[in-house]
């Protein structure tokens, strides 16, 4: 990722809470202390999905506006 690039930071924010949410949901279902298993399990697969597509934007970003270089002062040389 790149300190300059405003949508960098957004989509590392997203998948930051992403992630939050997705370990959050998953240690609740771990813990069994829900009276909905069944749709704490959907609530599970669906944050993992979320996050997934994050990450998958991250890269794609990555790769659109980067061209997937990560260290910048490689292409200023
Ligand atoms: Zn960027």
């Amino acid at each position: 990722m790149r300190q300059d690039c405003p949508e960098c930071q957004r989509l590392w924010r997203e998948y930051a809470a992403a992630t939050t949410s997705h370990v959050g949901l998953e240690s609740k279902l771990r813990l069994g202390d829900s009276t909905s298993m069944e749709a704490l399990t959907h609530q599970v697969a669906s944050a993992a999905t979320v996050r997934e597509n994050t990450r998958q934007a991250i890269q794609q970003h990555e790769t659109d506006a980067h061209a997937g270089v990560a260290d910048p002062a490689e292409i200023d040389g």
